[in-house]
């Protein structure tokens, strides 16, 4: 098992030791973690969420970096961060990234718009097509930031929190802008992560089957696995039925990224 995303207490919403994670995922007989601390560098630009703290870059990748060596005889450590899109923060990510020798990153969209799309106040002033539409533009847009990065977290995000009686993000009501993320993300060789952590909506994880299976369909093999995990409880979490429903559509392989190379690994 491998899992390509997941937080440890150097992101501002967990209080985990990054040595637990590592310890539990290789009682879990793992052979691949990758630690993806959030990076807001777009919260700069929102006076809102000043109470947020910024990730302490440093201390983020050297305690990575002494881990990834202590354990390397037991297990792969993906030295990792996510970036949390906005286009104002290009520059920020880009100067910030190049400072560091890395193996994964996860590009994200959390912020449309300038708001949070976690937030009731998001949906509350717009329709779910006008809320999802905004949101999927966002990601398309993310996909031409001047950082590098290696896989698109979490396509269907917005669902998360969405307030409408039917929450669902259905591919047909907005295929157009669907089939250009795809077709983007397959041309730039980037992986479309599945995340589990889908708490909120009815999915099992993100994105939706018929996204996945569009994504096939237009020639897309890189794929990722996120759990998202916020602490040591949920390390992999749903990996064995992601992996059955992957071979189901006809895949073969989820990617782990080291030095920012996919390496395959068979579902
Ligand atoms: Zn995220
Ligand atoms: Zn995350």
């Amino acid at each position: 098992m491998i899992d390509t995303h997941t937080h440890c207490r150097h992101s501002h919403d967990s209080k985990e030791d990054p040595e637990n994670m590592i310890e539990m995922a290789i009682s879990l007989g793992m052979e691949y973690i990758a630690i993806t601390d959030h990076f807001d560098a777009e919260l700069t630009f929102l006076p809102q969420f000043d109470y947020i703290p910024q990730i302490d870059l440093d201390r983020h990748f050297q305690e990575l970096y002494d881990l990834k060596r202590k354990y390397a005889d037991r297990i792969q450590v993906g030295v990792g961060i996510e970036c949390g899109y906005m286009k104002e923060a290009d520059g920020l990510y880009l100067d910030a990234l190049s400072r560091y020798d890395t193996d994964m990153t996860v590009n994200s969209v959390h912020t449309v718009e300038y708001e949070d799309c976690y937030l009731r106040s998001y949906f509350e002033k717009r329709t779910k097509h006008q809320a999802y539409e905004a949101y999927l533009k966002a990601v398309r847009e993310s996909l031409d930031c001047a950082y590098d990065f290696d896989s698109v977290g979490h396509i269907g995000y917005v669902v998360r929190k969405s307030v409408y009686e039917d929450k669902s993000l259905e591919y047909a009501d907005h295929s157009d802008l669907i089939d250009d993320i795809l077709k983007t993300i397959v041309s730039k060789s980037k992986s479309l992560e599945i995340n589990t952590n889908a708490k909120g909506t009815d999915l099992e994880f993100l994105p939706s089957i018929d996204i996945l299976k569009r994504y096939r369909q237009l020639g897309g093999e890189l794929l990722t696995f996120g759990s998202d995990a916020h602490d040591v409880s949920r390390i992999a979490d749903k990996y064995k039925e992601v992996s059955e429903q992957l071979r189901n559509l006809g895949f073969k392989y989820l990617f782990k990224y080291i030095s920012h190379k996919p390496h395959p690994v068979k579902i």
